[in-house]
């Protein structure tokens, strides 16, 4: 693995581009990758960060490990057999990141520092003007690679500006504030919180953690991989290979779980209440950690040292709801203070909303944003938008998973939006746009298939359902289906403008 950031050229923007590509984590840098392998060397990816990485650049916060099995977060083409850890923390989830970027040579093609600021269908060039914070450029294609996860989301709490002590957010880590003896509270407890509560209960003089809804938390199984091992995986054909099959195969066998048969959870839960039992003896805080709605309808979080942390003598673990802050405390809705120093903010992200929506306007002169609040948040395959030409979206609506890798769904995308563009090529398309009809089937036919999962019925509300209660996250099927849906750019689905003077047959 390489050390520091893989850098990349400081150039100027070029004035016109193929492919334009906001975003370098996952999804923008497997594009690029994939786009100059399929032959399509004209392409630029923006991102405002210092270098690739995306939500694994951003997220530092101390513990932040995948909860993916390593074996299954990696591309496909870029398998690493040097994970340290059977689940990869994020310095080498980093570290993997630049060295594909490195060693793929799309690097001189990644514009690092440069914000994407607002993107117009021009309809008589059939190209997408955009505006970033390093000038002007034109693309055929605008490529959405900016992640679901990446604006953080602030409770609305009253007082929060007049908190004297520092403040930060889970994916915004303020590493310049020391912790050690400071009285630091935390709101949340959802994936990043159960991570960064047992790496910081150590050293802090004492953590008050502010839990609205208890997590299902399943034991993690965590374990350093022996030399010898890495060894194999490195020298022993096809052996990575087949331990990535077993571990999808292992996942994907769990759907069930989630789309058709909740009650399957149970089962599952059991080992979650015994991960509580086993750590906690008190029985009023065993009492406030036992989640009250179905395993399965928010994410299922895994973690071994979770349970351990809140049964320290120095933690507690407040459910009473935050009334509002004083310049140096939480006060909960009895009336209780707890004195802070420092507030780290868990609470998530943006994720329905999308925030570029708000950036990207169409040939009627509506933003994305403006369309998914009549049409609600949809799209056809997850992947376009009927009413934006050539605009693609990596990690768009319906795409998310509960129970995989996100980076299996990236490389389907990626692969779609490639198809699409050499298909374009061929056919002599300038535009092509997902049909009315075509995405209202897509839709209906998720939507159909969300009634009976446990995200619906579960009993819980998550970050996957929109204010109306829609689901406009989650992928209700196996990644393999998703995969086999996306292999091929489905022309017919399309509303196909040919290039000026060209038959649209090529
Ligand atoms: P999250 O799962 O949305 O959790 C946010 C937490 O903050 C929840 O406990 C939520 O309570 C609480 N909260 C939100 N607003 C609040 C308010 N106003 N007052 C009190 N509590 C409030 O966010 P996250 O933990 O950052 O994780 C987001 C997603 O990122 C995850 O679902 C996952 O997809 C991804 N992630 C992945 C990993 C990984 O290892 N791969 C690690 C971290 C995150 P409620 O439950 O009541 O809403």
């Amino acid at each position: 693995m390489i050390e520091g950031p893989a850098v990349a050229d400081t150039a100027a923007l070029p004035d016109r581009v193929a492919v334009l590509i906001v975003g370098a984590g996952f999804g923008g840098l497997g594009c690029a990758v994939k786009l100059a392998a399929s032959g399509e060397q004209d392409f630029l990816c923006i991102d405002r960060g210092a270098e690739v990485g995306g939500t694994w650049r951003d997220n530092t916060y101390p513990g932040a490990t995948c909860d993916v099995p390593s074996q299954l977060y990696s591309f496909s083409f870029a398998l690493n057999p040097d994970w340290s850890r059977s689940f990869s923390p994020q310095p080498e989830i980093q570290d993997y990141l630049r060295t594909v970027a490195r060693d793929s040579g799309v690097l001189d093609r990644f514009r690092f520092g440069v914000e994407f600021l607002a993107a117009r269908w021009d309809e008589a060039c059939a190209l997408w003007r955009i505006e970033t914070s390093a000038g002007p450029v034109a693309a055929n294609l605008l490529v959405s690679a900016a992640g679901a996860l990446s604006e953080p989301k602030l409770p609305d709490l009253a007082g929060l500006d007049d908190f004297d002590g520092a403040v930060f957010h889970s994916a915004r880590w303020d590493h310049r504030q020391p912790l050690a003896s400071k009285r630091v509270a935390v709101i949340g407890t959802g994936a990043s919180a159960i991570q960064l509560v047992p790496a910081i209960a150590g050293q802090v003089a004492s953590l008050d953690v502010y839990q609205r809804t208890a997590p299902w938390v399943l034991p993690r199984h965590d374990r350093r991989y022996r030399r010898l091992e890495r060894l194999a995986m490195r020298r022993v054909p096809g052996l990575q290979r087949l331990l990535r099959a077993l571990t999808y195969l292992g996942r994907e066998a769990t759907v069930p779980m989630f789309i058709a048969l909740p009650r399957l959870g149970s089962l599952v839960s059991r080992s979650a209440l015994a991960n509580i039992n086993r750590a906690i003896a008190d029985p009023v805080l065993r009492a406030k950690a036992r989640p009250h709605f179905a395993l399965g309808c928010k994410r299922v979080l895994i973690s071994s040292d979770w349970y351990p942390a809140l049964a320290r003598d120095n933690v507690e673990l407040v459910t009473e709801p935050i009334s509002h802050l004083t310049g140096d405390a939480v006060v909960t809705a009895d009336g209780t203070a707890r004195p802070a120093d420092v507030l780290i903010v868990a609470t998530g992200f943006q994720a329905t909303e999308q925030p570029i929506a708000d950036l990207i306007t169409g040939p009627a002169g509506r933003t994305l944003a403006q369309v998914w609040a009549e049409r609600g948040v949809q799209g056809y395959k997850g992947s376009t938008v009927h009413g934006f030409p050539n605009l693609f979206l990596i990690v768009g609506p319906n795409t998310g998973l509960g129970h995989s890798s996100m980076v299996l769904q990236i490389e389907s995308q990626v692969a779609y939006l490639v198809d699409a563009w050499h298909r374009m090529c061929r056919h002599g398309l300038a535009a092509v746009e997902a049909d009315a009809a075509a995405e209202q089937a897509w839709n209906a036919d998720l939507q159909r298939r969300m009634r009976r999962t446990v995200w619906s019925t579960g009993g819980c509300r998550s970050w996957y359902l929109d204010a109306s209660g829609r689901n406009v996250a989650l992928w209700p099927r196996t990644t393999y289906a998703f995969r086999r849906l996306t292999s091929r750019f489905d022309l017919d689905a399309y509303r196909q403008t040919p290039v000026a003077g060209a038959s649209a047959d090529g």
